[in-house]
């Protein structure tokens, strides 16, 4: 791989700092800005100097969503604090994102005790059956997100526009599409991809596992972060996400994406 040259790159990242982090364009062309997040969120991660980058990272693009959601979706959605229904259902999620949450909750001990017993069933069952039996979120109380703040992309990224039909999906068991904005799920994806390719750049692992059993395992010790940014093997006993082994419908575009950043880092 031939690197593009210094007075390129340096160019390239004064430019990046006017787009990155903000609302960008989900229709039209924004290769440019898709680049631009991505440069930030690998050299990010590949910054020694930084011992939380990985938290620091996942923080970025929680925020980069949030601020795509209040732009870009205009719908009237059902959502409201109270309402916990998506609570209760498998989170996906990428281990910088568990690791965030991780450092919300560390030091509150009745949380990180119901994170332990929320681990241990989610670990007793097939990813399937929690579409059945259903594991309350532990970070939950009271039916509202505790570290609302500190919540993964696919927390943010899950808005209703029909109650009833969230009702019917989560307390009936009944199998129908979810009632989402139409572009949220694009908007979704251009992150996700952003966040998998940078990881990809920084040579991590970028595939979704199950958050109840990361982030016990992100909690059991002070160090959790360092030890895998380090190449430590601490989530081995952590299934991964039953959609998103093998190839995915993303992996190509993620390769691409990754591919086209490696020479301006
Ligand atoms: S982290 Fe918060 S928003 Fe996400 S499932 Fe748990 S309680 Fe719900």
């Amino acid at each position: 791989m031939e690197r593009v040259d210094a007075g390129v790159r340096e160019q390239l990242l004064k430019d990046d700092q006017q787009i990155v982090g903000k609302a960008f364009d989900i229709a039209g062309n924004n290769a440019r800005v898709i680049q631009a997040n991505t440069r930030h969120m690998a050299l990010l991660l590949m910054n020694p100097a930084i011992p939380d980058r990985a938290s620091r990272m996942a923080a970025f693009a929680e925020e980069l969503i949030d601020a795509n959601i209040t732009q870009h979706i205009k719908e009237p959605v059902a959502c409201a604090r109270g309402c916990s229904h998506c609570c209760t259902t498998y989170v996906s999620t990428t281990l910088p994102e568990v690791f965030c949450l991780a450092q919300a909750v560390r030091g509150k001990k009745e949380k990180h005790a119901r994170v332990i017993v929320a681990a241990a069933r989610s670990k007793s069952m097939p990813q399937l059956e929690r579409e059945v039996n259903r594991v309350i979120c532990p970070i939950l109380d009271n039916h509202a997100c505790t570290e609302y703040l500190h919540r993964p992309v696919v927390c943010r990224a899950v808005l209703s526009t029909s109650l009833p039909s969230c009702e019917r999906i989560f307390l009936g068991g009944i199998s129908e599409p979810f009632a989402a904005p139409p572009s949220l799920g694009g908007l979704r994806s251009y992150v996700v991809i952003m966040m998998r390719a940078a990881l990809q750049v920084a040579g991590l692992a970028y595939r979704n596992y199950e958050l109840t059993h990361a982030l016990e395992i992100a909690l059991a010790s002070e160090d959790s972060e360092q030890r895998w940014l380090a190449g430590e093997p601490i989530f081995d006993a952590v299934a991964i996400d039953r959609l998103d082994q093998g190839e995915t419908p993303l992996t190509k575009i993620v390769d691409g994406l990754a591919n086209a950043i490696r020479p301006t880092i």
